[in-house]
Formats: structure tokens, C-alpha cells, sequence
């Protein structure tokens, strides 16, 4: 079954990045496979808008076809009374994928975001779960460089397969936070471990934690330090709520970590005209707010967007107290 389902497979012994096939894949995706043409033909026409805030900015985005994954049910019932539509089993049948690393499959997302949007699942259907997989993070944002920046919503914050796991990758530099991290008035170096540069954003309206360093493996193991510290503060089994963004340049990964504390707003939960579809993932978290209802792209404004973030980040004192058990 896996192996009708390839396009290629990467070796990263051949010493090119995964972005090379990807973007092949992509191309022969759009003529094969009709639900993903149609998906890329309705993203020249979304329409954004940028939105001073107070002490930052972001874009808005309108895209109805997002309505699939803002909207989606990821309460336990509604999961376990779906088709896993990321189980290769599951794949419609033109979808095809790279096979990366014998363990994931590159796939193209039927309703982009971006000009390239891939999803990278895993071949088996284990839950969405960071800490097993974080190494994974790494190697493929050192393979899709320098083109692509991957990410990881957490079971509870964003993904809209909480049961399966994976990550998605998406064009360097696209989302906002990218170019913020690189702001040098907006960095605040906390401290360095084991080679890791800590940081924070300043006046970002939500918490943001980064971690840079050039050896992969000191980087993993500050990570989950940093999600076991999480998962202390919050005395809570479960894994806590994350967004992770994490790029390779120049010889060095940059991870750019949200810390949550709920996953929707209350205004998603209103009801009529009140409601507003915004279900923040990374990439909302990022400063690219995905709005798949016109009403609500044109009305939303910097106070409500600064309260979203508000509600759904982590405080800054509980962040205090993460950073400081590093
Ligand atoms: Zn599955």
C-alpha cells in the first residue's frame, strides 16, 4: 500500500535538500491529483490585509477553504467517529508523498495556506506527540533548508489530526514571527545552556520563546527540558500545549516556541453573528491569522486580535517559571 502511494523516496545521503523533490512533487500534484489544483487555484484569489496591533503587527488572511481545518471537531468522540484522513490507507487515491527517512511521508495539503504547503506524516498512525518526534523536527528543518521552515501543532492547540502524527512545512520567512525573531530591538537573551542560545520576544502581545544553536542535539535536549518544564508548571500528565516553528540558516536551527493555555477563543464559541472563526495554530500564532469567513476578516481589529492572544498564550509569569528550571 506505502509503496504505491510514492512519488520518491529522500535520501539525505544524496546531499540535496528535501525542497527539490517537494517542489516536484508539488508540480506533478497539481496536473494529477484534481482536489489539489482546485485548492491552489482558490489561493490566488484569498485576499489579506495587515493589522497594526499594539506593539506588533499581523496579516489576516482570508481563506474559506481553511473552514475544514478552523472549523473542525477535536473532541475525542468526533476523532475516534472519523476516517484518519492522514493514514496512507485513507490517502485519496491520486494523493502521492516522498517517503522520508523510512518513517514519514511528505505530503501536499489540499487547502494551502501558502504558495507551498506541505503536511509530513508519519507511515503509521501513532498519536500527535512531540517528545517522541522532536529529533524528527530538527532533521527535516536542516533537510527542507533553506527554503522551507517546518512546524508542529500540539494535540490540543491546533492540530486537526490530533490522533496522528505530523508536522507541516511552509516557504522560509512567510510567517510573520520569522522576521520578528530576527528584529534585533525586539530580541531579550535570557540565558545560554549547554551551547543553546535562550530568548524572548519583547512587546509581542503573546509569549514567544527562542532557542538557537548549532548542534542539534544539545537543541533537542533543551526542547524537552523545556516541555517537561511546562509540563510541571501546568502538574498535568498530558502534553502541554505548543506551537513550534523551527528553521535551519547558515549552520544553525532557530526553534520560535508559543507556550499555551487554551486553544480557542471564547468568541469561537459564540453563537450567530457574534461568532468569530479564529482557531489559532502556529501559523496564527506566528502573526498570519487564517480567517475562512469574510464577515469576520473584514471586522476583526487590533483589540480583539490582542485579546486572542491574550487568552490563548501562556502567562508571562508561568513563562518566567519554565525559563528558570533551565
Ligand atoms: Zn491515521
Amino acid at each position: 500500500m506505502l509503496y504505491e502511494k510514492l512519488f520518491s523516496t529522500y535520501d539525505p545521503q544524496d546531499q540535496i535538500s528535501l525542497s527539490e523533490p517537494s517542489i516536484a512533487l508539488l508540480e506533478e500534484q497539481k496536473k494529477s491529483w484534481r482536489q489539489l489544483s482546485d485548492g491552489y487555484a482558490a489561493l490566488s484569489f484569498v485576499r489579506t490585509r495587515e493589522l497594526p496591533c499594539n506593539g506588533f503587527s499581523v496579516r489576516l488572511q482570508f481563506n474559506p477553504r481553511r473552514i475544514v481545518s478552523s472549523g473542525a471537531k477535536v473532541d475525542a468522540k468526533s476523532i475516534s467517529e472519523r476516517k484518519c484522513f492522514l493514514c496512507v490507507e485513507n490517502l485519496p487515491p491520486d494523493q502521492k508523498g516522498i517517503l522520508y527517512r523510512n518513517e514519514f511521508l511528505v505530503l501536499c495539503n489540499p487547502a494551502p495556506i501558502f504558495a507551498q504547503h506541505y503536511t509530513i506524516s508519519n507511515i503509521k498512525h501513532l498519536p500527535q506527540a512531540i517528545e517522541k518526534f522532536s529529533a524528527t523536527l530538527f532533521s527535516l528543518a536542516k533537510d527542507f533548508s533553506p527554503e522551507f521552515t517546518v512546524f508542529y501543532n500540539g494535540p490540543k492547540c491546533g492540530a486537526s489530526a490530533p490522533d496522528h502524527m505530523h508536522f507541516q512545512a511552509s516557504p522560509s520567512e512567510i510567517i510573520p514571527v520569522e522576521r520578528d525573531a530576527e528584529d534585533a530591538a525586539r530580541r531579550a537573551a535570557i540565558k545560554t545552556v549547554k551551547g543553546v542560545s535562550v530568548l524572548r520576544l519583547k512587546n509581542y502581545g503573546r509569549e514567544v520563546v527562542l532557542l538557537e544553536g548549532k548542534d542539534s542535539e544539545s537543541l533537542n535536549a533543551l526542547l524537552l527540558e523545556f516541555i517537561t518544564a511546562m509540563r510541571r508548571v501546568s502538574s498535568s500528565l498530558e502534553e502541554p500545549m505548543l506551537n513550534i516553528l523551527c528553521s535551519y540558516r547558515d549552520g544553525m536551527w532557530r526553534v520560535i516556541i508559543f507556550p499555551r493555555r487554551k486553544h480557542r477563543p471564547d468568541v469561537y464559541f459564540l453563537e450567530g453573528e457574534r461568532k468569530i472563526l479564529i482557531s489559532p495554530a502556529s501559523v496564527d500564532m506566528g502573526g498570519l491569522l487564517i480567517t475562512p469567513v469574510e464577515k469576520d476578516f473584514l471586522s476583526v481589529d487590533a483589540a480583539l486580535i490582542e485579546n486572542i492572544f491574550k487568552e490563548v498564550s501562556a502567562e508571562q509569569s508561568v513563562v518566567d517559571g519554565i525559563l528558570e528550571e533551565l
